[in-house]
C-alpha cells in the first residue's frame, strides 16, 4: 500500500501519525526549508507572532532555525520523495506534587469505593498532583508556527498545490476556547471522503447518525485513543471517556472528529463549519468547538492526520467484509 508521501506528490504540507510509536509527523516540502532559514530571531514578523501567541519562556522561533522543532520537541528524521519530515513524539504528561494531601483520597493513595486500585487523582501518590503541561504546549506552539508560516507560502504557490488536502490554523492561548483549530478542506479530500462513504455504503456499514447517514472511522478513533491513553500515562480507556471520543464522515465530504472534553470538544469539515481562516477553491470549511487545551489540540491534530492517510492511501479497502 502506498503512503501518503507516494500518494500526494504536489502538497506543501500534511500530517501523518504513527500508533505504534505514538508519533505525530510534519510533512512539508523540502523545498521550504530554505524559506524556514528566514525566519530568526531578527525577523520581525517572527518576533510580533511569538510575541503575540507564545507564552514566555516555552518556546520560541530562534530553535526552530538550530532544530526546526522546539526544544526538543519535534526534530527532522528524514527525507521521503518531495518532504521532509518533522517527527513529534507525543510525550506523557508529567505529574508533580505540591506536598498537600490528595484531595480526592484525603492522602490515603487509594480509589474511595475500590480499595484495590490506585487513587485516580494522585495516581496512589497520596499528595496533590498537578501536571506539568509544558511538553505538550511545546508540540502545538510548535505546529501554530509551521501551520502560520506554511500558510503564508501557500498564497505563493496555490496554482501548483492540487495535492493540499487541508490547510489549517491553530492557536495556543489560555482560558476557554484558546487551542481553535480553524482553516479548510480541499476538493481533493472531499471527493476522497465521498469515495470511502460510498464503498461503506455498498457493504452495508453506514448508520443512521444525528447528522443523517454516516460511517465510523475507526482507524482515526483508535488513533486518538492511543494519544490520550500516551498522554495520561493510562493503560486502557474506561467507556465513559472512550464514549466522549468520536470519528465518522458523511456522503458530503463531511466529517467530524471529537475529543475528550466537558461540552463536544470537536473539529469538522462541512459547508456549514463556521470559524475557517481563509479558503482553498472549491474546498469547504474546517471549524472546531470548545477546544481548550494542548491535550484536545494535540487529539484531533492526530485524529486529522489519520483521517486524511485513511482516505488517501484508501486504506478501507484493506477492511475483512
Ligand atoms: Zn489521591
Amino acid at each position: 500500500m502506498k503512503k501518503q508521501y507516494e500518494v500526494l506528490e504536489n502538497a506543501l504540507y500534511f500530517l501523518e501519525y504513527d500508533k505504534s510509536n505514538t508519533t505525530l509527523y510534519f510533512y512539508f516540502r523540502t523545498e521550504c526549508l530554505s524559506e524556514f532559514n528566514a525566519i530568526n530571531s531578527e525577523n520581525k514578523m517572527a518576533i510580533l507572532y511569538r510575541n503575540k501567541y507564545f507564552s514566555p519562556g516555552v518556546s520560541y522561533t530562534q530553535t526552530i532555525i538550530k532544530t526546526h522543532g522546539v526544544n526538543d520537541c519535534g526534530v527532522i528524521d528524514g527525507i521521503f520523495g518531495n518532504y521532509t519530515r518533522i517527527a513529534f513524539m507525543i510525550p506523557v504528561n508529567k505529574i508533580t506534587s505540591s506536598g498537600e494531601d490528595c484531595f480526592y483520597c484525603r492522602g490515603s493513595g487509594k480509589h474511595r469505593n475500590y480499595n484495590d486500585m490506585d487513587c485516580p487523582s494522585c495516581k496512589g501518590l497520596k499528595k496533590q498532583t498537578c501536571t506539568d503541561k509544558t511538553a505538550l504546549l511545546a508540540i502545538t506552539e510548535t505546529f501554530s508556527l509551521l501551520l502560520f508560516f506554511m500558510e503564508v507560502l501557500f498564497y505563493e504557490k496555490e496554482e501548483e498545490l492540487h495535492d493540499q488536502l487541508y490547510m489549517i490554523r491553530s492557536i495556543v492561548g489560555s482560558g476557554h476556547w484558546s487551542h481553535a483549530i480553524g482553516g479548510s478542506m480541499s476538493k481533493k479530500f472531499i471527493d476522497g471522503i465521498n469515495d470511502m462513504f460510498h464503498f461503506h455504503k455498498e457493504r452495508n456499514e453506514t448508520y443512521k447518525g444525528m447528522m443523517g447517514e454516516a460511517v465510523n472511522v475507526n482507524y482515526a478513533l483508535d488513533a486518538m485513543a492511543s494519544v490520550w491513553m500516551k498522554i495520561k500515562n493510562e493503560s486502557f480507556m474506561t467507556p465513559s471517556n472512550k464514549h466522549e471520543l468520536m470519528a465518522w464522515i458523511r456522503f458530503s465530504g463531511e466529517f467530524s472528529l471529537r475529543c475528550e472534553g466537558e461540552n463536544c470538544c470537536t473539529i469538522s469539515g462541512s459547508r456549514r463549519a463556521g470559524g475557517n481562516t481563509f479558503f482553498i477553491k472549491e474546498g469547504q470549511s474546517i471549524g472546531c468547538h470548545n477546544l481548550d487545551s494542548a491535550f484536545q489540540q494535540i487529539q484531533l491534530l492526530v485524529g486529522l492526520a489519520s483521517l486524511g492517510e485513511y482516505v488517501v492511501c484508501k486504506k478501507y479497502e484493506t477492511l475483512p467484509v
